[in-house]
């Protein structure tokens, strides 16, 4: 039984003989994608209150320190990413703030807001006014917050991490990979096509390893929602000194991600925190969100690539350089899915995988929806406007 898994009713077994298959994966077992393709973002870092304070996490501000953007910050950063070409609104969070978060509570209240998922409800439709497409990773949700935040999302996400109990996951408030599973089931009950990942080094060992790739793809297999899975290696920061894996070892769980997920399923590396160019013959199809006008929030110290460092990893590994939309091709209905990319399965309970203000976004006709269909057709990656690169919210 997985770690609180119980506590969720999560019927979920992972078979030891496929854990220990999976291990014995190496890169010589899989081979390269025939394209990489990434996301242009720009990061809206909500709130950085969070109930949590996972050891190798700088994300988090303590109560009394935690920052909340206001609707008309919200509004500037997105205009600003979409003068700038972004097609991505990522909304970034801790989780669900608790008690202690007063004045972040306070605030919320006075702006006519009962708790931080309504906040964002309505932060991410003044991202869809604005031109961009939200991508929104608050954390762990109820199934109920899933339904409503569905309505205004492309696609959303949260990290698995591990299925591990580990040290990291420290204090009187830890988050259980029961409770991130739950989510993530939440996601497929709720057709929202969805992000997750592994985070590599934070005291997993092999066989965690595995079973967190396999208990991914279960849940895929069962709701067909997984889009990516994202293999993050833990890097050093101002709060931990975690070293990370080295690069055999990255090499090893990137291939091992590659043959234990369905080919459908994007593996990606964040190009800022994971050498990508020597990954991609280990089967990394996608370099995630990358964003032209925002630092990584959750990771300041280490930045973005520049577009032409881009083209330089797909080179590497003498492949096309793609730009997607944060929701994957195929995802998308008739008319807006690149040539020769089939669509997903239908979902269990809706029409189509996209909810219908985020159809409206992409297909009104003005610049923002323009944009937005060139990349969806695939016709990118497009040009970077120069002059709204340099200008950070
Ligand atoms: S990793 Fe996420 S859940 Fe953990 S402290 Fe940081 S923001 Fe909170």
């Amino acid at each position: 039984m997985l770690p609180a898994a119980d506590a969720y009713d999560i019927d979920l077994d992972v078979d030891d003989a496929d854990v220990e298959r999976l291990c014995s994966v190496t890169p010589d077992d899989v081979t390269g994608a025939d394209r990489l393709t990434f996301a242009r973002n720009v990061f809206v870092p909500l709130t950085t209150a969070c109930r949590y304070t996972c050891t190798y996490c700088t994300y988090y501000d303590a109560p009394g320190e935690a920052s909340l953007l206001s609707p008309e910050e919200v509004r500037k950063r997105c205009r600003v990413g979409a003068d700038a070409g972004c097609t991505e609104a990522l909304f970034t969070f801790g989780d669900d703030p608790d008690e202690r978060y007063t004045a972040i509570h306070g605030t919320l209240e006075e702006w006519g807001f009962d708790s931080i998922h309504a906040y964002l409800r309505r932060a991410c439709e003044i991202a869809l006014e604005e031109g961009l497409l939200p991508h929104s990773n608050p954390g762990d949700l109820t199934e109920e917050w899933m339904a409503a935040l569905r309505e205004v999302n492309a696609s959303m996400g949260v990290m698995l991490e591990t299925t591990a109990e580990v040290d990291a996951h420290s204090g009187v408030r830890r988050k259980t990979p029961g409770q991130r599973l739950n989510t993530i089931r939440a996601a497929g009950r709720r057709d929202v096509p969805f992000t997750t990942g592994i985070l590599v080094g934070i005291g997993e060992g092999w066989r965690d390893r595995a079973e967190s790739l396999l208990a991914i793809r279960a849940l895929h297999e069962r709701y067909g929602h997984v889009q990516e899975v994202i293999v993050q290696p833990v890097v050093p920061n101002d709060r931990s000194d975690f070293e990370g894996p080295d690069s055999a070892a990255l090499r090893r769980v990137v291939a091992m991600a590659r043959a234990g997920l369905p080919s459908e399923v994007s593996v990606q590396v964040p190009p800022n925190l994971a050498p990508a160019a020597d990954l991609l013959d280990c089967g990394v199809d996608d370099l995630g969100g990358v964003s032209p006008v925002t630092d990584d929030y959750i990771n300041p110290d280490y930045a973005w690539p520049a577009m032409d460092e881009l083209r330089s990893i797909a080179a590497t590994g003498d492949v096309p350089l793609v730009e997607r939309l944060p929701t994957h091709a195929r995802y998308l209905p008739d008319g807006l899915r690149p040539d020769g990319v089939a669509p997903a399965a239908a979902p269990a309970a809706h029409d189509g995988w996209i909810p219908d203000a985020v159809l409206d976004r992409i297909r009104r006709d003005d610049p923002h929806g323009r944009r937005l269909r060139g990349v969806a057709r695939g016709d990118g990656p497009l040009p970077v406007r120069r002059g709204a690169v340099g200008d950070r919210p």
